[in-house]
């Protein structure tokens, strides 16, 4: 047995099973050994007190009881993998995006979930198999990593392409000129079922194959899958639109996931930690209470305020004119909101004096009192939920 049939079949074995199994053993040593949890000159050796040692070492660093319980599972199994030999784990193991897809585009009508789901349900609580209900917070953090740096992700909406439901038209500059690029040359409409791909929805997606839920199995934590690093779509037709692809610098990721294309080409950079930053800036903005590391590093602490996030977004701040200056997405929500109404004024993301000249002036047009502070009334009369 080898700790990928663990996972894959969903097993719980005991400590007494594992002493039994040789080949169990040396995987576990190897895989333990490659984290220094266990002495590499020791790799061969049976079941001894090292092994009990590493493996609890191991255990209580990913916050796991599984040893204390004498049993080892599939998170347990899943940890060890993804942390001692992370190539082999997500070549062998995780879920192709073709499946995923047809869960989050297909499994449950958009329209009726989003009408009927409660914006502040949590995350982890996040009821169907579509990730079209996370559209609130995935937005807001699309935004926020666009607030941190401008036009790290840009939208391919207006291109020739028909978007599934859940879709994020969304891609890194370069690989949006690229995907432009094949569309033209092959002269036809491109149907995507998959592009960018937030944090949120990534989570969502995990927390569906750890629980086995929507026929899902193992699917990547957050942080690590191209489709969230705007330099990944998953097409219809894909020998149809392989050579088109190919020529302008997307690699078909090949039979173990055919609808998979990577853009591979200049001018990219990895925005993964970007997006975990967002996040964490996100989460601080609206917990003042409960303040977490802005590292851009998805750890123990980002998932478990990640997992408590309402699906609908933050709901939006009281904006008004204070020291230093409030700023964010939700500032340039409000910004754009007011140029729409038109009042023109900067979209820089900061609430300054002529941003405050701007919703007074709002204010004053709609009838309400020209107080400068955006709240509820002021909101609602710039369309903004
Ligand atoms: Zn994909």
């Amino acid at each position: 047995m080898k700790f990928e049939d663990i996972i894959r079949q969903n097993q719980v074995i005991t400590i007494e099973t594992l002493k039994r199994d040789p080949e169990l053993i040396q995987q576990l040593h190897l895989l333990l050994s490659k984290l220094h949890f266990y002495p590499t000159s020791q790799v061969n050796a049976g079941y001894n007190p090292q092994t009990q040692q590493g493996m609890e070492k191991f255990a209580w660093s990913q916050y796991l009881d599984t040893i204390k319980t004498g049993k080892i599972g599939r998170t347990f199994a899943e940890r060890l993998l993804q942390k001692a030999d992370p190539d082999r784990y997500y070549a062998n193991l995780l879920e192709p995006c073709g499946k995923i897809n047809d869960n989050t585009n297909k499994s449950t009508p958009v329209s009726t979930t989003l009408a009927a789901v409660d914006p502040k349900i949590l995350l982890k609580d996040a009821p169907g198999c579509s990730t079209s209900v996370l559209d609130g917070l995935s937005r807001q953090l699309i935004d926020e990593m666009n607030w941190i740096e401008p036009s790290t992700l840009v939208s391919f909406g207006d291109l020739n392409v028909d978007n599934g439901p859940a879709v994020y038209p969304f891609l890194q500059p370069a690989a949006r000129t690229a995907l432009s690029r094949a569309i033209s040359a092959r002269g036809r409409k491109l149907y995507v079922n998959s592009a960018y791909r937030t944090i949120a929805q990534q989570l969502m997606l995990y927390n569906q194959g750890q629980r086995r839920q929507c026929g899902i199995g193992i699917v990547a934590t957050p942080g690590r899958s191209n489709h969230q690093s705007g330099l990944a779509i998953d097409v219809e037709d894909y020998y149809g639109w392989r050579p088109f692809l190919e020529a302008q610098g997307w690699l078909w990721l090949g039979q173990y996931d055919p609808p998979h294309f990577d853009y591979v080409g200049w001018g990219t950079r990895d925005i993964r930690w970007l997006a975990i930053l967002a996040f964490q800036q996100l989460w601080n903005r609206y917990n003042p209470r409960d303040q977490i590391y802005e590292d851009g590093l998805y750890g123990w602490s980002t998932e478990y305020r990640l997992n408590r996030s309402p699906i609908g977004g933050f709901p939006p701040r009281i904006l008004y004119l204070t020291l230093p200056y409030m700023e964010g997405s939700d500032v340039i929500r409000l910004q754009t909101a007011l140029n729409r109404a038109g009042i023109t004024t900067g979209t820089d993301g900061v609430f300054g004096p002529g941003t405050e000249l701007s919703v007074m002036n709002f204010q004053r047009q709609k009838g309400l009192v020209a107080d400068g502070v955006v709240g509820p009334n002021t909101y609602k009369a710039l369309g903004i939920s």
